[in-house]
């Protein structure tokens, strides 16, 4: 193809390599209008829901990424492997480690921080990016040579934003340890945990859903410790407020999250827990050209709403739209509001149970065997459907 002239175009700036801006970058690129640079610290997106097989080796590494130049060759988006040290929306630029960047519109998709609970080092979080979950992969391999070992897979909220909170990903590493260790006939020979601070983990995804994760549990011999507040981790376990302590040799602990240092050091406005305030239309509040999308943002919606990667590409999806209107000079503007729903395929290792909410319905349904492979297939569509090597399906 032909090197297109961008010189004439608007400037179209995309922060972050994740779900929410590789979206944004495709939905930019494709109306033809704009030259789009998209910002990322690491050069590959990575795929989180299918990150949940690292650790037990039930994918290797290089299927959970998704190289950004292969994308933005295929998208016709330029990809800078860059940090962003600050963002100064009065002068429309953005500061990276090696250069100032200047744009006409701006997309904040740089996903949400991870706070820092006491002991936290004793600790591995799966959220924590694709370091962690290689970390978390040759943990249980030494737990494995060792022959037994006590295994505690626990997450927390944030009180200030109850959209932070990440449980569908705690469950599915525990259930998928436990497949492997009975795949390898040794179960017998691990203690499998899980822990909460809160009495009902599981909640937000409905009744529906926690009335199947107490079962679930329950029939691998996993043990629940819930309901009383995380005081501190140690290298032997977790401690709780009622004075309970759970012995553990690997503790997986995924966070509530919180707003990035980026964010509150650039002055833009957040909500309590630090993350970017915007209006329905994806635009940050006080300003005419810059939005955020994804993690980055504070949620509007229903008192379960949870910060997901679908979510996040339709508010992408919805600042793409939403850019290319406003440099037409039009007032057409779409928000996100529709899509704030829970949509979560758990898996098991063996199968999974499909997890709807919206304000309209909600399900929970068993999905033994099939439902494994049809996380494994979204896997597959992910990569191949961004890299362009067969159309999207409306909405996925
Ligand atoms: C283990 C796991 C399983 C999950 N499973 C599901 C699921 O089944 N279904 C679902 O809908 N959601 C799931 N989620 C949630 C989903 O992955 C997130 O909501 C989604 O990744 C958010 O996308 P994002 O683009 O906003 O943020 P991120 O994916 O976090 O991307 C942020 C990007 O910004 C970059 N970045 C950050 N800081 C800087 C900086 N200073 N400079 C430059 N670049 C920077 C990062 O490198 C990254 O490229 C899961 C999450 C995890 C962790």
């Amino acid at each position: 193809m032909a090197a297109q002239d961008f010189s004439s175009k608007h400037h179209a700036v995309v922060l972050g390599g994740g779900f929410a801006g590789v979206e944004a970058a495709i939905g930019l690129a494709k109306s033809g209008r704009f030259r789009v640079t998209l910002v990322s610290e690491r050069d590959f997106l990575h795929l989180f829901p299918i990150t949940i097989w690292t650790p037990t080796r039930a994918i290797p590494t290089s299927r959970t990424r998704v190289s950004l130049a292969e994308l933005g060759r295929v998208n016709h988006f330029e990809v800078l492997v860059d940090s962003v040290a600050s963002i100064e929306t009065d002068a429309n630029s953005v500061v990276l480690g090696g250069q100032t960047l200047s744009y006409d519109y701006l997309v904040i998709a740089l996903g949400a921080g991870k706070p820092k609970p006491p002991g936290v080092e004793h600790t591995r979080s799966l959220c924590a990016g694709p370091d962690a979950a290689i970390d978390i992969r040759d943990q249980l391999d030494r737990l494995l040579r060792r022959g037994e070992g006590r295994i505690a897979v626990g997450f927390g909220g944030n009180p200030k934003d109850g959209s932070a909170m990440r449980g569908g990903p705690a469950f599915e590493i525990l259930f998928n340890i436990d497949h492997l260790l009975r795949k390898k006939g040794v179960r017998d020979r691990y203690e499998l945990s899980f822990f909460a601070p809160m009495a009902t983990p599981g909640q937000r995804m409905g009744p529906k859903a926690l009335a199947k994760i107490g079962p679930m549990l329950g029939a691998r011999g996993i043990h629940q410790q819930v309901g009383s507040p995380i005081t501190g981790f140690a290298a032997d376990g977790i401690s709780f407020e009622d004075g309970t302590k759970l012995g553990a040799d690997l503790t997986l602990f995924i966070p509530g999250a919180v707003g990035l240092p980026v964010i509150a050091a650039s002055g833009l406005p957040t909500n309590e827990a630090g993350f970017v305030k915007i209006d329905a239309n994806t635009l940050v509040e006080g300003t005419v050209n810059v939005y955020a999308v994804g993690d980055v943002a504070a949620l509007a919606g229903p008192e379960w709403r949870a910060k997901q990667g679908h979510v996040a590409e339709a508010m992408a999806h919805a600042a793409a739209h939403n850019i290319i209107k406003a440099a037409q000079g039009l007032n057409d503007r779409i928000g996100y509001a529709e899509h704030v729903s829970i949509l979560c395929l758990m898996d098991t290792g063996s199968g999974g149970v499909l997890v709807y909410r919206s304000t309209k319905r909600q399900f929970a349904i068993n999905l033994p065997i099939v439902g494994h492979w049809f996380k494994r297939g979204w896997g597959f569509y992910a990569r191949n459907s961004k890299l362009r090597r067969f159309p999207r399906l409306p909405g996925l």
